[in-house]
Order: structure tokens, then C-alpha cells, then sequence
């Protein structure tokens, strides 16, 4: 397959000796593999569609052009203009995942060492990656009983001047109470870091989650509602004028608008809060943007898949009342449903959720292992926090992560196997409940 002539990255026009030293093409056998591995399969039928398939690319090498461009080119654009539309924001820049895309609100806070944090107690590691590298004072806010999410009373409480961001993660999609913890963040000049990994499209009075804190970063790893072939991230920004900052922040801090003498561009600085900040790299591939792009055109089908499977589970476990159901929301709250969070009442059910969960295993049960107290962690621990003391702060947390709560998978199952996972809780609980 040929080159397009425009030369890489830089829109010199037509050339008769084009930068061609921009790395090696992928040729059809590449692409065949590339579908292969995207479709597999194997036995006589298979081979035969292979076969037929791989006769067909090699006719299309012949006649097509390639698109020229791998990285941050027209799909990468035509992503986030998407996830514009969808969220209504402006400033939508596509990272390699949403842990980088957090790194750039990080940087431009200027969070180091001596500065607080206040995370929730549950969450998943990528939320503190960063402050805990730096340094950072990271402080653990106490989760709400019923959506384990951040608790802003608790935030309120844990505030000090040396408090610098607030992260409110939107755990399993259901949308964290932010309107307390911005005015808390206004009032004490805190900048307000959403995680909104799980909450593509989730709605809080009125608004998309992820356009409301200061900055936020949606993830598109495999794991979450919608993915970009595996890896990606939308980092999103309030910050007056830093939306186009953010794209350069995310490539090294290129610069066109002000080239140094005798060439075609400069690095400059990232504008932060106290100080300007060196970029780093987080760019993504034109393939995951298209990923993306196709992605997002399918998630208000996703979500109400999933709200379906969520309502279907509820109905069947409102039979026994030491079973605490997933919450729906409301007109002005809409959760993404990624998780399933199923909770008991442990005095009704004449046990904790550690038995739950064996019985549930023992039926066939998955249950998704992936969040709990972020300070119990050897490498929490191993930079100085002392989890015993932390619990103490974050008495909710103990009690749900230890006794209430696990997380439950709500996509791709069919109805009977919704079911099975239904009956297979009931008969669990009153196994409990009778003792057994
Ligand atoms: C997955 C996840 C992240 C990180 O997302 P990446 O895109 O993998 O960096 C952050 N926070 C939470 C709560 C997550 O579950």
C-alpha cells in the first residue's frame, strides 16, 4: 500500500521527495493478521472465510491508499468532537487512558509534596497514582452507605488549608452529590479533579458527569462501558481557556502558533494554576479514535441495556428485604450502571457479605473484585500512611468494603443468566438467614 504525499505531521502540501522516514507501513498480511486477531475462530468454515477474506484484502492492497496518518489525525479529532456533541463540553482531548488524563489536571494544580488531597476511601488505585508519586498528602474521605461513593459531609470535615484538589470518583457510574463538594471547593479555592472512569453519559441535575469539576477524565479501557480498542481516555476541562492547552499538554508542548526562528514550531510551557508545567506524552492512535467515535454512538443504547438488567435483578431480589438493590436514580439522577452494587443489611441476613460471597462463588457467581480501601495497599502503607489509623477516619468505608457490599457484572448476560444470578443471591441469603 502506498503513502499519502503529504508529508508526517506537517502539512507541507504535495512534494516530490515526501518524509518517507516515518517508520514502516503495515502491509495486508499485517492487516490479515490484525483481523484475524480481532476475529477468531477456528474449523473448516472458519479457514474458508479466512481464505476468502485474505483474497479479497490482497485485491484491496492493490487499489487503496493508506490513510497517511497513524497518530492524532482526523479520528482523533472526529473523537472528541463526538464526545463533544455527547457531553456538551467544548474541550474534549483523547489520552492514552484516563490515568494520564488525570496526570495533566494533577500537573496543573502543581500538587506536591506537602499538599492534600482528599480522595474517596474507595476507588481504584489510578485515582491516586499520581499524589502518592509525587508525594502529595493523600486524605481518604469516608464513602456513603448507599452509593459508597464520597460522602461530602465527610469531605467537609476533612478539609484543611493545605487542601488542594478534591476527587470525587463516580463509582460503578452513580454519579457522586457534587453540587456540596463544588461549593466546598469554591469557597476554599480547591480544584475539583472528577474521576469519572465508569460514568460516560451519567447525568447529575441535569448535567453530563465529567463537565462539572474543574477537570475530569472518563476511561475507555476494555473493562468500562465503551472502549477504544482496549486503552483511551477523554480528559475534559472548565478551566477558562485551558481546553487547547490540554491538547498540547498532551503532546509534549508543541507548539505552532509561535515557531522559534528557522523552523516550525516551539515548546512552550503548559499554563498552570501557580506555575507553567512541562507536558508530557499521552497521545493516541487514529484506530482508537475511530474505536472511540463508533463506540460513543452506541452508549445511550448501552446505558439503557444495562438499566434494563439492573431493573430486572431488583425486581427479583425486592423478595427479600436484607437485600439492599442497586439505586435507579431519579429524573436528575442518571447513572452509566457499569457495576452492579448489591448490598445486604448483615443483621437481616444473619451474615456478611465475606459469606455472600463464598456462597455465590460456590454457584458460579463471579463477583468483581476490583474496589476497596485504597489505604490498606502495601504501597500506601509502604510511603508512610498508617492504615489502622486511617480506618478509624472512615468507619462507612470499613463497614461496607468488610460486611455490606460487592460489585456484580450487568453486561453482556442474557436474561437467564440474570436470573441464574438473581436466585442464585436469594437462595444464598436464606441460606444465611436459615443458618446454613
Ligand atoms: C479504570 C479506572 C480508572 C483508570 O482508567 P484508565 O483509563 O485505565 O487509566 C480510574 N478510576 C477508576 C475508578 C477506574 O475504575
Amino acid at each position: 500500500m502506498g503513502k499519502q504525499t503529504t508529508d508526517f505531521r506537517y502539512n507541507t502540501g504535495a512534494t516530490k521527495v515526501p518524509w518517507a522516514a516515518v517508520g514502516e507501513n503495515y502491509n495486508t498480511a499485517d492487516l490479515m493478521e490484525i483481523i484475524k486477531f480481532l476475529m477468531q475462530g477456528e474449523g473448516e468454515e472458519y479457514d474458508n472465510a479466512i481464505n476468502a477474506v485474505w483474497e479479497q484484502v490482497k485485491k484491496l492492497g492493490e487499489i487503496a491508499t493508506a490513510p497517511g496518518k497513524l497518530s492524532l489525525a482526523s479520528q482523533v479529532e472526529a473523537a472528541e468532537e463526538a464526545c463533544n456533541d455527547y457531553l456538551g463540553t467544548t474541550t474534549s482531548t483523547f489520552v492514552t487512558n484516563a490515568t494520564s488524563g488525570f496526570e495533566i489536571a494533577y500537573k496543573y494544580a502543581n500538587l506536591k509534596e506537602g499538599d492534600e488531597v482528599i480522595v474517596p476511601a474507595i476507588t481504584f488505585v489510578a485515582t491516586m497514582a499520581y499524589p502518592l508519586a509525587v508525594g502529595a498528602k493523600l486524605v481518604f474521605a469516608d464513602v456513603d452507605p448507599l452509593t459508597i461513593n464520597m460522602d461530602p459531609k465527610d469531605v467537609a470535615k476533612k478539609i484543611t488549608p493545605k487542601t488542594k484538589m478534591i476527587v470525587p470518583v463516580h463509582i460503578g457510574g452513580y454519579p457522586v452529590d457534587l453540587d456540596p463538594i463544588m461549593e466546598l471547593a469554591r469557597k476554599n479555592d480547591i480544584i475539583v479533579l472528577e474521576d469519572a472512569a465508569h460514568a460516560f453519559g451519567a447525568m447529575y441535575n441535569g448535567r453530563k458527569v465529567g463537565t462539572i469539576g474543574d477537570f475530569a477524565a472518563f476511561s475507555f479501557h476494555e473493562v468500562k462501558n465503551i472502549t477504544s480498542f482496549g486503552e483511551g481516555g477523554i480528559a475534559t476541562t472548565n478551566v477558562e481557556g485551558f481546553g487547547p492547552e490540554m491538547k498540547r499538554a498532551r503532546f509534549l508542548g508543541m507548539d505552532f502558533s509561535q515557531p522559534i526562528k528557522n523552523w516550525l514550531y516551539n515548546i512552550t510551557p503548559i499554563p498552570g494554576k501557580e506555575k507553567p508545567f512541562v507536558a508530557a506524552n499521552y497521545s493516541t492512535t487514529e484506530i482508537q479514535g475511530l474505536g472511540l467515535k463508533l463506540q460513543i454512538a452506541r452508549n445511550e443504547e448501552i446505558i439503557a441495556t444495562r438499566r434494563k438488567a439492573a431493573e430486572r435483578l431488583n425486581n427479583r431480589l425486592a423478595a427479600n428485604d436484607a437485600i439492599i438493590c442497586q439505586d435507579l436514580g431519579n429524573d436528575k439522577i442518571k447513572p452509566t450502571f457499569h457495576l452492579y452494587l448489591l448490598q445486604i443489611d448483615p443483621a437481616k441476613a444473619g451474615g456478611d457479605v465475606q459469606t455472600l460471597k463464598k456462597k455465590l462463588e460456590e454457584k458460579g457467581v463471579t463477583n468483581i473484585p476490583h474496589f476497596g480501601p485504597l489505604y490498606r495497599f502495601k504501597v500506601v502503607s509502604d510511603m508512610g500512611y498508617d492504615a489502622d489509623e486511617i480506618a478509624k477516619t472512615c468507619p462507612v468505608c470499613e463497614e461496607v468494603f468488610n460486611k455490606r457490599f460487592t460489585h456484580l457484572p450487568l453486561y453482556g448476560l442474557s436474561d437467564e443468566q440474570l436470573d441464574y444470578m438473581a436466585d442464585a443471591i436469594l437462595e444464598s441469603v436464606a441460606e444465611m438467614q436459615a443458618g446454613k
